[in-house]
């Protein structure tokens, strides 16, 4: 079969399955193979839980009258988005950058859904299997499409735009995550730079562009279309109020009004004005961008404002690297009150930068000489004689239970594979 056939299959089956663990009646399942499975091998009891297809790419697994055979599933897959994608006639918004895209992602898709049928990525499928299957789902009724691109080297994004071939796009910030695939801060420039390669290259191309920063309005000349967002001279502009629990926008562009979030940080800034120049730019009106922003709330630990017994906690323990993490700590010395504990996890995926990177970061801590900081994970281990440093969240967990705080704010912050977040169980 080619694509257009495979396309014809799709459209009698448009729910697309590719992990057998779920797999409902009717749907389309992809036989991905991962490094240590075979999906090849589950199409019988895909079959038996009621799939409608299966594609597969060992013919050994082949099923008569239920298998579809081709070369490679993955490219099978990704083929079948860009051939989907081909029949779109409205906006598609890529997003990338190194922080803050999962945020920006929901707040956008927040505001344009207060007006459009919009489409976006669900939670933070954001890479060569989530990119296509966010394609997939969308359906006929579609008027935009939020579409989130994650990637850790080079090249990556530039694959996705030529899946989602987007017509406006969005670069968060370029900072250091994933240095160990994409070598040094220039590499993470570069490759984040293939989605404004791609909007350039198309010639109608439209960009969301951060005012503020020097590196993106550089980066971006050339396309098409700028829309500029940022707190000074711009398209709309914003000012975070400062000190506040939970992020104030103040805008003055295109409409004198405050946006109270229920984010926590002044880092959600951009985000709050990206969402806010893409809602202006499509014709929201300012009174509904605001009231769309205003209910949202972040889920998955993502800068998260907590209240156990007398304590407040800021949980950022989604993510963390070297930018988010400084941001982080920052933002927490802003903040008022004069009891306060720090529970960082180490940054992964940080490569040969990773001594260097968290021998800054305890640096920055040194200068606010707090007197309770927890640190997680083997990078710290180094500065056990002068910080409470333990191998594990676990370990850190048990050690809470004898050192509980009271009336304090915490910021617990670290990267996934540390799971900071345990120690809120014994708070
Ligand atoms: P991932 O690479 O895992 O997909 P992401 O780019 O989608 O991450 P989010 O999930 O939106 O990012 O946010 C993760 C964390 O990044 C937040 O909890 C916060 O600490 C930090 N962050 C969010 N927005 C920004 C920003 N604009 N600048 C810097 N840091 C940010
Ligand atoms: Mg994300």
């Amino acid at each position: 079969m080619n694509i257009e056939e495979i396309y014809q299959v799709y459209l009698q089956h448009p729910d697309v399955q590719t992990d057998t663990r779920k797999i409902k009646e009717g749907e389309l399942f992809f036989a991905l193979k991962g490094p240590n499975f075979n999906g090849n091998s589950f199409a019988q009891q895909a079959v038996d839980a009621g799939a409608a297809r299966v594609i597969i790419d060992e013919a050994a697994y082949e099923i008569p009258g239920k298998t579809i055979l081709v070369d490679d599933v993955l490219t099978t897959l990704q083929q079948l988005a860009a051939h989907h994608r081909d029949q779109f006639r409205f906006p598609v918004i890529a997003i990338t950058g190194s922080n803050g895209k999962t945020t920006t992602k929901e707040l956008i898709h927040a505001v344009l859904s207060s007006t459009y049928k919009t489409y976006t990525t669900t939670g933070n499928l954001n890479n060569h299997i989530g990119v296509p299957l966010t394609l997939l789902k969308i359906r006929d009724d579609a008027q935009m499409a939020v579409i989130e691109m994650g990637a850790n080297h080079l090249l990556e994004i530039k694959g996705y735009c030529r899946v989602a071939k987007p017509t406006h796009g969005l670069i968060t910030n370029v900072g250091k995550a994933h240095l160990e695939g994409f070598g040094s801060l220039e590499g993470v420039k570069k490759g984040k730079g293939e989605l404004y390669d791609f909007l350039r290259e198309r010639g109608d191309g439209t960009a969301f562009v951060m005012w503020d920063y020097d590196y993106l309005r550089a980066m971006s000349r050339g396309i098409a279309t700028i829309v500029s967002y940022g707190t000074g001279e711009a398209d709309v502009v914003g000012a975070a109020k400062g000190h506040t629990a939970f992020l104030e926008v103040n805008f003055i562009k295109p409409a004198t009004t405050t946006i109270q979030t229920q984010l926590v940080g002044d880092y959600n800034l951009p985000n709050v004005l990206a969402a806010t120049a893409i809602g202006d730019y499509f014709n929201i009106p300012m009174e509904k961008i605001k009231r769309a922003i205003e209910q949202y709330t972040p889920s998955n630990s993502r800068s998260q404002l907590l209240e156990k017994g007398s304590n407040k906690i800021i949980l950022d323990a989604y993510n963390a690297n070297p930018s988010s993490m400084k941001l982080a700590i920052e933002n927490f010395a802003d903040r008022a009150g004069s009891n306060k504990m720090l529970l960082l996890g180490a940054m992964a995926e940080m490569g040969a930068a990773s001594v260097a990177e968290h021998e800054s970061i305890v640096e920055l801590i040194r200068r606010y000489k707090w007197q309770n900081v927890v640190l997680v994970g083997k990078p710290f281990a180094p500065y056990a004689n002068e910080f409470n440093c333990f191998e594990s969240s676990d370990k850190a967990a048990e050690w809470m239970k004898g050192h509980k705080p009271e009336n304090t704010l915490l910021l617990i912050k670290g990267s996934r594979s540390t799971q900071m977040e345990k120690i809120l169980e014994v708070l």
